[in-house]
This record gives C-alpha cells, structure tokens and sequence, in this order.
C-alpha cells in the first residue's frame, strides 16, 4: 500500500502532478479541493457550507473536512493506495489522518512537498484563473488570504512528517516532466 500525501502551496502543480503519478502507480486521487468544487457544483448542503470558507479563501473547518476525506477512503475498499491532494492542511488533519489509516493497518508513506516561489505561485494562479475558471482564483484578495493561509495554518503540517522522517522536498520549478520525474525519484526511494 502506498499513501502519498502531496503537498504545496495553491498553484504549486498538486493537481497536476497528481494526475500523473495516480496513472504511474495504480493509485486513487483525492483532491479534497475537488470533492468540495463537486459538492457545490451539485448544490448539496456540504457544498453550500465549503463554498462559505471557500470563497473567502479560508479553510473548511477540520470536522467537516476529516469525516468527508475519511468518507471517501472507505468507498475504496480494493485500493492499491491514496494520494491525498490538499489534505491534510492543519496538524489536527495530519493527526486524524494518521489515526484513521492506523486502524486500517495503514500509514502515510511519504509526504512530497512542493516548494515554488510566491511570485511563480500568483502568476502561476492568474493564468488558471483564465483557463479552469475557478472563483477562488480570480480575486487577488482570495489569492493572497490563501497563501496567508498557507503559511499559518498549513506549512506546520511539514514538520508534523518532518518529525516523522516522512518529508521530501520537491523542487517545484520547471517543466511538468522535471518535476514529476523528481517526484518519481523521491517515492521510488521511500517504496
Ligand atoms: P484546493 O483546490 O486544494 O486549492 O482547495 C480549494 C479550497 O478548498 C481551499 O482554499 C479551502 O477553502 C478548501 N479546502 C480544500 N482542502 C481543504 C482541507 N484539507 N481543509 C480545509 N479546507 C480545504
């Protein structure tokens, strides 16, 4: 069993890494960033309560968050392993993470971590606010609250793995190819 936990700021490539290594290691993606936009896409109740913190570029609360994450692991009963994409993203996820999947015999493998500049990450964020239309995207007040976000609340998740020896650091520049092969390198040391 591998579980990834990919990790970056918004606009780091999590995503689109995470399509590529799902392919590469027979793995099933959860993007929680993903779960959410579908739940408010289809209107339900967790939708119109995500889309509250999302829209101010703030987090969702932890307990909404865990039970929806946990709720997804266990409709995969035959996975080969998880990459988690934006989650966990408070030590309080990190540690609900590691608990749930203890029960399970199960443990994070690696966390992979993504490191690009902030000026690369708000140009990086523009351009997809052109091409994927993502609300959160197009204010540059949002932009900036999540990255403030980041650096509070989420980057102490790093050294929750770090402490763990779980933790890579992915040069996060580059072309996508680099940077999955760096990716690919980095889990390939760890299974
Ligand atoms: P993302 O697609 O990962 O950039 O996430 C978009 C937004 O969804 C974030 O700005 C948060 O409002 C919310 N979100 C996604 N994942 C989480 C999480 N693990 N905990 C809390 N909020 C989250």
């Amino acid at each position: 069993m591998i579980n990834l936990v990919l990790f970056g700021p918004p606009g780091a490539g999590k995503g689109t890494q995470a399509k590529r290594l799902v392919e590469h290691y027979q793995l099933v993606h959860l993007s929680t960033g993903d779960i959410f936009r579908y739940n408010i896409k289809n209107q339900t109740e967790l939708g119109s309560l995500a889309k509250s913190y999302m829209d101010k570029g703030n987090l969702v609360p932890d307990g909404v968050t865990i039970k929806m994450l946990e709720s997804e692991v266990d409709k995969h009963h035959s996975a080969k392993g998880f990459i988690f994409d934006g989650f966990p993203r408070t030590e309080t996820q990190a540690r609900a993470l590691d608990d749930f999947l203890a029960a399970k015999g199960m443990e994070v493998t690696v966390m992979l971590a993504l490191h690009v500049d902030d000026q690369e990450l708000t140009s990086r964020l523009k351009k997809r606010a052109e091409t994927e239309g993502r609300a959160d995207d197009a204010n540059p007040e949002v932009i900036a609250n999540r990255i403030a976000v980041y650096k509070k609340e989420t980057s102490p998740v790093a050294d929750y793995y770090k402490a763990k020896g779980k933790f890579e650091s992915i040069d996060g520049i580059g072309a996508v190819d680099a940077i999955e092969a760096r990716l690919k390198e980095a889990i390939d040391r760890r299974i």
